[in-house]
């Protein structure tokens, strides 16, 4: 196993390079985007299933039998095991289970990427008590404005979500890395940052990190905020926040990276490996392999293989 993104992996996949987590073998425990969320930022596009039913989405035992089958191969090629991927990953009603399957398989450290909004409930606080590093997310300090970037599933009260933060920072052994994702004109003018600040105090993590647009958004008029403007704002917490946007090319005018018509675009004129979509788009593999999965699913794209390659082609 090189690294590369394998055609045998249906509920992983990468390793792929992560900003944050180094080499990262993603698992992906929810069909694409099915969400507690319905944020104006998501990469993947808008929600097409909003829920806050905990099920297994995925049949568990075929992503333990994925996971034996990649760890010994990837066990010196990989950072962290991270659920993330889809959707929102604690919806799944095994999450505790799947991470306690890898501890007791691999050295490798499990990370979750979460929206935190489930954390209100004791049993899951129990389940992710196994991971090595929590990176919840909380863009809002209140609750109009936890609705107007979130767009959270109704039964989602923003008090109730914070103190499920609150309770599960005071719990948890391991790291937890707090993520704000914000938006010029919403959650990013002062007064809202300074809101999420104080919310940030009462969790306490071991890092804020301050996150914004940066590939196209779930709706075109969520647009980023600069560099500087970042950096000023990480002023605003105590101790300052990181910067961890990845600024590549001309993100403060929100050109963004070309999303799902455009790589299916670039797909009628040729064929093209994911390494040549993510070079010609700017994008991690790992979602672009998102794009692609949902492309291949309504038929748009088929696949065939060159050698070691797998090339994408439109189907019309
Ligand atoms: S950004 Fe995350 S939490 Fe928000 S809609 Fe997308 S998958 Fe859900």
């Amino acid at each position: 196993m090189s690294g590369e993104a394998s055609n045998m992996q249906r509920y992983t996949f990468g390793p792929v390079p992560s900003r944050r987590l180094g080499r990262s073998l993603g698992v992906d425990l929810v069909p694409f985007k099915t969400c507690s969320y319905d944020c104006l930022y998501c990469q993947l596009g808008r929600t097409t299933n909003k829920t806050t039913e905990r099920r297994a989405w995925v049949p568990t035992d075929a992503v333990l039998a994925e996971l034996d089958r990649l760890l010994p191969a990837i066990a010196n090629a990989c950072d962290y095991v991270t659920l993330s991927g889809s959707g929102e990953p604690t919806l799944h009603s095994d999450a505790g289970r799947i991470i306690a399957h890898v501890k007791q398989h691999t050295d490798i450290p499990v990370a979750v990427l979460t929206n935190g909004s489930l954390l209100d409930r004791p049993e899951l606080r129990d389940e992710l008590a196994g991971a090595d590093l929590v990176v919840p997310s909380l863009d809002a300090g209140g609750a109009a404005m936890f609705r107007a970037v979130n767009r959270p599933a109704e039964e989602v009260a923003f008090e109730t979500m914070l103190d499920g933060l609150v309770q599960f920072a005071d719990d948890f052994d391991g790291r937890l890395w707090l993520e704000v994702f914000l938006l010029a004109g919403y959650n990013a003018l002062p007064d809202e940052v300074r809101a999420i600040a104080d919310a940030a105090g009462r969790i306490a993590p071991a890092r804020v990190q301050l996150n914004t647009v940066c590939r196209p958004p779930a709706e075109e008029y969520a647009r980023g905020v600069t560099r500087e403007a970042l950096d000023e704002l990480a002023g605003l917490f105590e101790p300052a926040a990181e910067v961890a946007a990845e600024f590549h090319g001309p993100s403060a005018e929100g050109a963004f990276a070309p999303g799902r018509e455009d790589i299916l675009n670039m797909l009628r004129r040729r064929p093209c490996s994911l390494a040549d979509i993510a070079a010609a788009t700017g994008k991690h593999r790992n979602e672009v392999i998102k794009y692609i999965e949902q492309l291949q699913a309504d038929g748009e794209v088929a696949s065939s293989r060159s050698g070691n390659v797998t090339y994408y082609a439109a189907t019309q």
